[in-house]
């Protein structure tokens, strides 16, 4: 009796999974005709300095929007692109979306804003990646210290030498690197001590639960950690001003949260940093 409702568990979740397989490849299919009919949205998220309050930069994100309104979230798509390859193009217009948004801020005014770009895994091992960036750089005559590459532990474990010597290259080309949700992956600091690294970016689960003794110790860690390294801090996720207060305390340099704003489609973003300057 015992090993039929085992054998009827198994049948149960094999056909489950099935079903989320089948689910996931249609999402897939959607995902490839959306971007292939340039559905895809990139989005921006202003980033603030502390000391003046002032914008410094943003952080470019993905948007698929559904077709009755609304938005598949980037951790459900994402991932799918990453499995399927599909990143490395997406990857690649993202690129340009941030150069040709980088011109456009410059044409209006802003000469000095950056913008900070996720990069995935696949991007990094598909040829001539470094190439890519570099050639995409040069096509809308961006200045390289206007594009920042974000990646996370994750990556940086995955294939160290790989991704080190790109970001290697990137960096002596002009290109800033930042990584990526501080301290949830499961990097060695000695690799952390080989990346070309401009900046850190303290994920939001420290910054969250930073008003408690073990979110305030880590997050200290990591800005302290940063200072040391001789490398900017920013702080994901503000959502309060009391934890604003925290980690302005601790010497953070740089914050990005709902707190300042969410992120906003492109024409949006202008008039932000126009009120901003104000
Ligand atoms: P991420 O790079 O860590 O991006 C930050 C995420 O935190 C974004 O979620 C952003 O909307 C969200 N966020 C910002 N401020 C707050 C806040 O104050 N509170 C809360 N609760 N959340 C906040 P989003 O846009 O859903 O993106 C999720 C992840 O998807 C990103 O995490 C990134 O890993 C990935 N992603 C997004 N766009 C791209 C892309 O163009 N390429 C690649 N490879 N990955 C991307
Ligand atoms: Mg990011
Ligand atoms: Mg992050
Ligand atoms: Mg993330």
């Amino acid at each position: 009796r015992a090993k039929k409702n085992i054998s009827r568990n198994y049948e149960y979740y094999q056909q489950q999974m099935e079903d989320e397989t089948a689910e996931r490849l249609a999402l897939l299919r959607t995902l490839r005709q959306d971007f292939a009919l340039d559905r895809l949205q990139l989005w921006y998220q202003p980033q603030i300095c502390l000391k003046n309050r002032k914008v410094i930069g943003m952080e470019a994100l993905l948007r698929w929007p559904q077709q009755g309104g609304g938005f598949v979230s980037p951790a459900v798509f994402i991932p799918l692109a990453e499995y399927s390859g599909l990143i490395v193009e997406i990857g690649a217009w993202v690129l340009q979306q941030a150069c040709l948004q980088l011109k456009e801020l410059e044409r209006q005014g802003f000469k000095d804003l950056r913008i900070a770009v996720n990069v995935s895994m696949p991007q990094f091992r598909s040829p001539h990646f470094v190439e890519s960036v570099i050639n995409c750089v040069g096509e809308f005559q961006v200045k390289p210290e206007l594009l920042e590459l974000e990646i996370t532990e994750s990556v940086v474990m995955d294939d160290p030498k790989v991704v080190i010597s790109a970001l290697k290259e990137l960096q002596s080309f002009g290109i800033k690197v930042a990584i990526d949700d501080f301290g949830i992956g499961f990097s060695s600091l000695s690799y952390l001590q080989q990346l070309p690294l401009d900046r850190i970016k303290i994920d939001r689960v420290f910054v969250n639960d930073i008003e408690k003794v073990n979110g305030a110790a880590i997050a200290e860690t990591i800005v302290n950690l940063g200072k040391r390294l001789g490398l900017h801090t920013i702080a994901e996720g503000v959502e309060t001003v009391a934890q604003e207060r925290v980690i302005l305390a601790m010497g953070c340099d740089e914050v990005q949260g709902f707190l300042y704003a969410k992120p906003m489609a492109k024409d949006e973003l202008v008039t932000f940093i126009k009120q901003q300057k104000k």
